[in-house]
């Protein structure tokens, strides 16, 4: 197979470039993970779901990877739900983690290799903004240590952003304890009801970006080969990063900065499908686990994806056509006959397009464009009543587990995807006043009788009903009938 080299588009450079990591074949990826206060929203998969799709794809490239994706445990807003509820804030906020921990496994998610949170790292940050403060680019007042923008020369490199620009377009009252409008918080003093460390500047807790420096910084090193996140991270929260870093640590913080666009529900209305679905818990418990995962990688990482019941309609029609084909294939029989060397030339070739659109950035609409191809080509072509020709059983097999390692598109057991999908149109059939499995198997007796009798009256009238209820029935050559809903 011929060598294929990952390409990446990094933000910093606003092009897409060779990915070099700085050891061979070691590669240090960092994630921003999410805050834990509640359930996660269904907005929040993208983010989670490309963290993983990074990983995987790095490691179809040969790539020995670490892969860090933090909790933030410690935030107002978990503060605030902790002492709604009377408890601690680290001991709320741990509950949520174990429900995230359940969908990123539903999301067919492999685990990232730590998963550290704030509260564990308390001294990692205390020791950098130390630093910070040691080499004169943060500063204290009054228990709270700011980072001096202005001491950083390297600021708004990522976002683009200059200082100049950023004084203006601050609009907040003048902070009188910062140097300047553009300092942020590094470490700030606990109120009465908020968790409080002990630190040299009295009881208190971290800002939002310092934790990531310091986590990235205890797992990583001094260098990250790729930092990931959701585009809305990129100003301030990565540009911060940035200057922490690479303030305290006196080198290149991170040489690939990869984004990822949003999922954008639309303003107006909610799309039917979703209803009152607003959780990835509560999508999962209606759809599965592997039709959000699906929707998330339809499209490209970068491109803006749009929610609406097509999409949803579309990712539940594509799970069925993959898991159907899997099932095919590993119920299939061996004949004796043999592919020639051109069809086995062009599995190959199907095999090499997926992994090249992988390499093109991560391109996964691409790669399921060819997957889809490629499934096409084996139904026509190869697939003969339950049969495949003896030599392309190992090379199907093998597409299917490229797809499976990388996207994570296909489940172990088709079977149980296969019925999962049956329960879900059943629900959406019967909210839509289709017929109960009991009136459907009432009517295949009728129907049976009809067709005895030749009553063909009878019999047209119950196949109209199976249609217009969106019932599929389906006369099999041994006499048998089965049924499902469309
Ligand atoms: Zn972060």
């Amino acid at each position: 197979m011929k060598e294929m080299k990952l390409k990446l588009y990094n933000t910093q450079k606003r092009k897409k470039e060779l990915f070099v990591p700085n050891h061979p074949d070691k590669v240090g990826l960092y994630s921003c993970g999410p805050t834990t206060y509640d359930f996660l929203h269904v907005g929040n998969a993208r983010a989670l779901v490309v963290g993983d799709l990074i990983n995987r794809v790095l490691k179809e490239f040969g790539y020995n990877v670490t892969f860090v994706r933090n909790f933030t445990d410690v935030d107002d807003k978990i503060i605030k739900r902790a002492n709604e509820r009377g408890i601690g804030a680290v001991e709320h906020a741990q509950e949520f983690i174990n429900e995230c921990l359940k969908d990123m496994e539903e999301l067919e998610m492999i685990p990232a290799t730590h998963t550290p949170k704030v509260s564990e790292h308390m001294q990692d940050i205390i020791d950098l903004v130390q630093s910070l403060i040691a080499k004169g680019h943060a500063y204290e007042t009054e228990g709270e240590v700011f980072f001096h923008v202005p001491s950083f020369e390297g600021y708004g490199k990522l976002s683009k952003k200059d200082l100049d620009s950023l004084e203006h377009g601050i609009r907040v009252e003048v902070d009188q304890r910062k140097k300047h409008p553009s300092d942020f918080v590094l470490w700030k003093p606990s109120k009465e009801g908020e968790p409080a460390w002990d630190s040299p500047w009295g009881k208190g807790r971290p800002g939002w970006h310092i934790e990531c420096s310091a986590m990235s910084k205890h797992y990583l090193g001094d260098t990250l080969d790729i930092h990931h996140g959701g585009v809305d991270l990129i100003f301030p929260h990565h540009e911060n990063e940035i200057a922490q870093s690479e303030a305290a640590n006196s080198c290149s913080y991170c040489n690939c900065w990869v984004h990822n666009e949003f999922l954008n529900f639309g303003t107006e209305k909610m799309s039917k499908s979703l209803g009152n679905v607003v959780t990835i818990r509560s999508f999962i418990e209606k759809f599965s686990g592997m039709i959000l995962r699906n929707i998330l990688l339809s499209a490209h990482y970068r491109s803006r994806l749009e929610w609406s019941d097509e999409v949803v309609k579309k990712a539940m029609q594509d799970v069925e056509r993959i898991h159907q084909f899997v099932k095919d294939i590993k119920a299939a029989d061996i004949r004796s006959e043999e592919a020639d060397e051109k069809t086995l030339a062009q599995i190959q070739d199907a095999y090499d397009k997926f992994r090249y659109e992988l390499s093109n950035d991560i391109n996964t609409s691409g790669a399921m464009a060819q997957f889809f191809s490629f499934l096409r080509d084996v139904r026509r072509d190869l697939l003969k009543e339950n049969t495949l020709p003896s030599n392309t059983m190992i090379p199907i097999m093998d597409m299917i587990q490229l797809v499976q390692r990388t996207l994570g598109l296909i489940h172990d057991d088709p079977e149980q995807v296969l019925n999962r999908l049956q329960e879900i149109k059943k629900e959406m059939a019967l909210e839509k006043g289709s017929l109960l499995p009991e009136e459907v198997e009432k009517l295949l007796e009728e129907r049976k009788e009809a067709r005895a009798t030749k009553d063909w009256t009878t019999a047209d009238k119950i196949r109209d009903t199976f249609q217009e209820k969106g019932i599929e029935v389906k006369d099999n050559p041994d006499g048998t009938t089965t049924w499902f809903y469309r």
